[in-house]
């Protein structure tokens, strides 16, 4: 759909990033490094919601022992976030860690920084230089009056000039900001500059869903414009959501393969016959485990509903007190509207197992269109075609501005 910019690839792990290799979701753990248990418990949580590579602080000399437990059982690649210790990336990489994340913001001493990226390079680790708008070194910030793109993308090719003279380049490259057009500049600027795979984010996006918005405004920019390798959400929430988060979006813009229920439903209006949001959500939590790659909808009516989403798999629409449900637009069943989700949870199963066709075939669909038919007109002769009023709202409006 769109080309994806060429860049190198590094190992994470056994997870590719860069050079052509799907784009991965990251998150991070909240809980203490040091309780391994927790932490991984956790993990497991983000492996199992879509998350490829998970970052855990390594802060202190506990949390570098946590790591030496975690490390070899957890089921996706540890990355250890290094805040201002560099003896910490030491300690992280001596843990067994698959790779660092370093912030030039914090570890300012070029024989420090060079020391870390020596032990990285022996021991064949990859590091992110993992610029951050609200923690730039104050240098940059002077001779650039200010935060701005230009300012992030020298402070990460300082970064990379140190790692080069002693010969490191397993380097992936972040320049977060929490302002989405500052981010979106400094990024672009970078792929222009390097082809050093790039982790896209938005720095303290904030909880959802402003900072769903904030996030998904500025990755998906980026990603439609080929630019990002491997992404994180960080959102004031539960990390699981961040994954989620991460994983819907790729699968959003057809960048990952769909493993669970995409589910769409009518925005409702006053045709509607059933609360559209109860059910949607009723079904949104019914699918949430399962993984069936199928598109679901759930529609307010049955006189616009099955047309509305004929490209859907399976989809049920609302009428009389009736749920009825269709699949890739031909009507299959009708059901009473109290077990409209379950009746969607049934058929989704089936037509996972089977196919469309195989659905539509076992269906008695000559009734079910009849059925569908008799709920529509009927709702017609109740409603009308204009349901929703908007004849006599202009009307009213006319009234309104003529007098
Ligand atoms: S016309 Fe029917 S399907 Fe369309 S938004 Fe209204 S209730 Fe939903």
């Amino acid at each position: 759909m769109f080309e994806r910019r060429a860049t190198r690839q590094i190992t994470v792990g056994k997870v590719p990033v860069g050079g052509g290799a799907p784009i991965t979701v990251q998150s991070m753990t909240t809980t203490k490094t040091a309780d391994v248990e927790g932490t991984l418990q956790q993990i497991y949580a983000l492996a199992a919601a879509g998350c490829d590579i998970v970052r855990c602080t390594c802060n202190e000399q506990e949390a570098a022992e946590g790591l030496a437990q975690i490390v070899p059982r957890s089921p996706i690649p540890i990355i250890a976030d290094i805040h201002h210790q560099y003896r910490m990336a030491l300690a992280a990489m001596e843990a067994g860690v698959h790779g660092l994340r370093l912030n030039p913001g914090n570890i300012r001493k070029p024989e420090h920084i060079k020391a870390v990226a020596s032990e990285a390079r022996d021991r064949n680790i990859p590091i992110r230089i993992g610029v951050n708008g609200g923690s730039l070194d104050p240098s940059l910030y002077e001779k650039h009056n200010g935060l701005t793109a230009a300012a992030m993308v020298e402070s990460a090719m300082q970064e990379i000039a140190y790692f080069r003279e002693v010969d490191f380049d397993l380097i992936k490259i972040s320049v977060k900001a929490s302002n989405v057009p500052l981010m979106v500049e400094a990024y672009r600027m970078l792929a222009d500059t390097t082809d050093i795979p790039l982790h896209l984010g938005v720095t303290e996006a904030g909880p959802p869903p402003a900072g769903l918005v904030k996030a998904t405004a500025g990755i998906g920019a980026l990603l439609l414009e080929g630019i990002g390798d491997t992404i994180r959400y960080s959102l004031t929430a539960d990390p699981v959501e961040e994954a989620k988060a991460g994983r819907q979006l790729l699968e959003a813009l057809g960048l990952r393969e769909r493993k669970n229920v995409d589910l769409i439903a009518c925005p409702s209006c006053g045709r509607a016959e059933i609360d559209v949001i109860d059910v949607a959500n009723r079904a949104m939590r019914a699918f949430e485990d399962k993984k069936l790659p199928l598109q679901i909808a759930v529609m307010g009516c049955v006189v616009n509903g099955p047309g509305e989403a004929r490209e859907a798999d399976l989809g049920i629409a609302a009428g009389n007190k009736r749920g009825h449900l269709f699949v890739k637009g031909r009507n299959v069943a009708v059901v009473p509207e109290s077990e409209m989700v379950e009746a969607l949870v049934e058929w989704a199963e089936f037509i996972n197992e089977h196919g469309t066709d195989a659905a539509i075939a076992r269906a008695d669909t000559s009734r079910a269109e009849r059925e569908a038919a008799k709920d529509r007109n009927q709702l017609l002769d109740e409603k009308g075609a204009d349901a929703n009023h908007a004849a006599e709202k202009i009307v009213e409006i006319r009234k309104t501005v003529n007098d």
